[in-house]
């Protein structure tokens, strides 16, 4: 097949299962799973119910339904979530929580998507009465997509934990790179999963399986997650041969991570070094860097076509930034591409494309 790009840095989705992991794929033990009679599946589900320090867990074939399913656990029709204003549940799974649960949510903006409780604190309302709209869920995305792979600090996520506890709104964490949060700190998956009622983790990102999340949280709204999950038409059947990649990737593809995190580092700093403004390279904590490319007169389009031009592929953010993802597809000589033709693009303008 003719790779359309020489670097494809558009997204960590994009990676392809490997030979091993195909074999595992292969050679899964499976069972009808909407009968609970998927033993991969449950393996994976009680794997990571485990690295996560919850009761239980549900696979779902995507991370959006994941976050949704989590949602309505805590919160009804006509209540609302918050969550920052560039945050995926938000922006990125096309209103679901509005259109299939009929949950508003409301926002507060946060520099790179990093979490200071103070924000979510001021703005909930979790005793609104009749005249307001109650509050029942703050969600957290760690790391933080459109930010930049922003990790988010322990001591805000305690601090959110202790100001919502008690005033009886939940919290959900968006976990698709949790992975990568681990990996870059340290930090135990249980003790991020430990501050949450719910959280997501994505199997199909950066970990480079196919398909496949999963949602953690206690056994009684597994429970109910799992009657809502056949609701919203997610009940798979064989789909241990699914859940063999993801516990493949968990086997393989995680203490990995840090080669795409140091890649993407590595980029920053040139690119900061070269053109400051454009990114603080300590920032980049992950395997995202989020690049303002308006510093040297660039639109976030002229710049992805101009790159794309010369065979490396990225995605506009917003107008004036473009982001770029490392993964498991993209190594050490696909990173020298990019500084190589990416740095001296964004140092000339637009005069360069
Ligand atoms: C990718 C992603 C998801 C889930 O996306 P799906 O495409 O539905 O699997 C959720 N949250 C974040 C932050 C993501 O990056």
């Amino acid at each position: 097949m003719p790779a359309a790009y020489d670097v494809d840095l558009l997204s960590d989705t994009l990676t392809r299962p490997t030979e091993a992991m195909r074999h595992a794929m292969a050679t899964a033990e499976v069972g009808d799973d909407v009968f609970g009679e998927d033993p991969t599946v449950r393996t994976l589900e009680e794997r990571v119910a485990g690295l996560l320090g919850h009761e239980d867990a549900l696979f779902t074939p995507t991370g959006s339904m994941a976050n949704q399913l989590g949602i309505r656990l805590h919160v009804a029709q006509g209540e609302e979530l918050v969550a920052d204003s560039l945050a995926h549940v938000l922006r990125a799974e096309m209103g679901a929580a509005a259109v299939l649960s009929g949950i508003s949510s409301r926002s507060w903006v946060a520099q790179r998507g990093l979490l200071d409780a103070a924000q979510p604190l001021a703005l909930m309302i979790p005793d609104g009465g009749t005249y307001q709209v109650n509050t029942r869920l703050v969600v957290v995305e760690n790391t933080h997509n459109f930010g930049g792979g922003t990790v988010q600090p322990l001591d805000q996520i305690e601090a959110l934990r202790a100001g919502t506890q008690p005033r009886g709104v939940a919290m959900h964490l968006d976990g698709a790179r949790l992975w990568n949060a681990h990996v870059a700190t340290g930090v135990g998956l249980a003790e991020y999963g430990q501050h949450f009622d719910s959280v997501s983790v994505c199997l199909s990102k950066g970990l480079g399986a196919p398909v496949g999340s999963v949602l953690v949280g206690s056994s009684d709204h597994m429970a109910q997650a799992r009657v809502w999950r056949k609701r919203f038409g997610g009940g798979m059947r064989q789909v241990g041969i699914l859940a063999a990649a993801g516990l493949h990737a968990l086997d393989h593809h995680v203490e990995r991570l840090a080669d795409d995190h140091a890649r993407a580092h590595r980029f920053a700093k040139a690119a900061g070094e070269a053109v400051p403004g454009s990114i603080d390279p300590a920032t980049v904590q992950t395997n995202i860097v989020v690049l303002d490319v308006s510093v040297t007169g660039w639109s976030s389009t002229g710049f992805m076509e101009a790159a794309g031009s010369r065979g490396i592929r990225l995605y506009p953010v917003s107008p004036t930034a473009v982001r770029l993802v490392w993964h498991l597809d993209v190594d050490d000589a696909g990173t020298d591409r990019a500084v190589e033709a990416l740095v001296p693009l964004l140092e000339k303008g637009p005069s360069a494309a």
